[in-house]
């Protein structure tokens, strides 16, 4: 067995705690990767908290993992000793149905394997996650780490960035077309990025007017502050698409109000609260509300590609694991610049 360090929750709502635990020996197809760096998503936040009913404890977050191949199983093809590696929101899925097939593992039919607080194929080992010294992962679900891109600055692309990438790929969100990105948080500001590589105009709506300056310099042009009236009545019936990111329950109509007839308001963030609109709001217009779901592997690796090719990173904030807490504190007040990402020296 492999003894590993790594911080867990316990409880929901209790402070993360050093932890130590074993991983499994690595299999022919596994790969071992020593975790240089995790990104802190909102999504480890509703976890540890139990906000979804499903949290395992003792727990380990964490799904924005990099660093670099230790280790190989004897039948490993794609990686060697020494590579860089990712692992995002999933180790595993049943890799039969006609999901997998397409390359959606995130919609396996038979559910995918969380990479922490899920359970292996077997149906009882617990999964846990990248605020960890090592990961041991079937290569079918690891991500090649291009070397051009600084570790930190991509950990987070592992499930920011392609949780954005998807929906703007999938919707062919580009020139011609009015993006509105909804909360400038960790997804928020990879969906400025992106929306403006791709060539659409992007407007940033956001509670917090002191984020103004950033959201321009990310890439849009234009900033509507949501806490005032007069401002969301501005951007009227004006967008071909949202995205909204926003990890607090809020009122969507408001926010459906903004497309466009026939535009499309896409939801990735995960509050609590059901999604409540008024019909009249939406067939009146056309408008269409959707989900997206992270990205299945094909896709990931497509954009860690474009990533590396265009330069795009994420603007992190570097932390030692031991302020975890304070992190999670901080983005809870919508106070991170965009990312924190943990620095997994600070463990060793
Ligand atoms: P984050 O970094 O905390 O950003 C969320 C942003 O939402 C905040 O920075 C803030 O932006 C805005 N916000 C927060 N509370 C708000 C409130 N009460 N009212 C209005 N705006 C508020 O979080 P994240 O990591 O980007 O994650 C966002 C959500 O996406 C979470 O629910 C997470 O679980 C979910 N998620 C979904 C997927 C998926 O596959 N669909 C993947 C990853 C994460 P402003 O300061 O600009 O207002
Ligand atoms: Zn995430």
């Amino acid at each position: 067995m492999n003894a590993t360090k790594a911080f867990a929750a316990h409880h929901a709502h209790d402070a993360l705690t050093p932890f130590s635990f074993d991983r499994r020996e690595p299999g022919p197809h596994d790969v071992v990767i020593e975790i240089s760096h995790c990104g802190v998503c909102h999504t480890d936040w509703h976890f540890v908290n139990n906000d979804f009913g499903m949290s395992l404890y003792p727990m380990v977050p964490g799904h924005e993992i990099v660093g670099t191949v230790s280790r190989v199983g004897n039948a490993v093809r794609r990686f060697a000793v020494g590579d860089g590696a990712g692992v995002g929101c999933l180790v595993d899925s049943c890799r039969e149905c006609d999901s997998c097939n397409e390359g959606l593992e995130q919609h396996c039919q038979n559910g995918f394997t969380l990479t922490y607080s899920g359970l292996e194929r077997d149906g009882k080992s617990v999964t846990q996650g990248g605020y960890s010294t090592s990961i041991v992962v079937d290569e079918r679900f690891v991500l090649r780490l291009p070397a051009t891109l600084a570790p930190e600055r991509a950990a987070p692309l592992l499930c920011a960035g392609i949780t954005t990438y998807s929906p703007l790929r999938r919707w062919k969100v580009g020139p011609g077309h009015k993006l509105a990105v909804v909360g400038l948080g960790g997804l928020g500001h990879m969906a400025v990025k992106f929306g403006h590589a791709f060539g659409a105009e992007v407007t940033v709506v956001s509670t917090t007017a002191a984020k103004e300056p950033d959201a321009r310099r990310l890439g849009a042009s234009d900033f509507v502050l949501s806490t005032d009236p007069a401002e969301l009545a501005r951007v009227a019936n004006r967008f071909d698409f949202i995205l909204d990111t926003l990890s607090a329950s809020h009122d969507y109509g408001a926010y459906v109000g903004m497309l466009k007839s026939g535009g499309t308001l896409i939801c990735v963030g995960l509050p609590a609260d059901p999604i409540n609109v008024h019909s009249l709001n939406i067939v009146f217009t056309r408008r269409c509300i959707a989900g997206s779901l992270i990205g299945g592997l094909p896709e990931t690796q497509e954009m860690l590609d474009y990533c590396a090719e265009h330069q795009i990173g994420s603007d992190v904030e570097t932390i030692p694991i031991q302020d975890i807490n304070g992190a999670y504190q901080r983005m809870l007040k919508n106070d991170v610049k965009y990312r924190f990402v943990i620095d997994m020296s600070s463990l060793h």
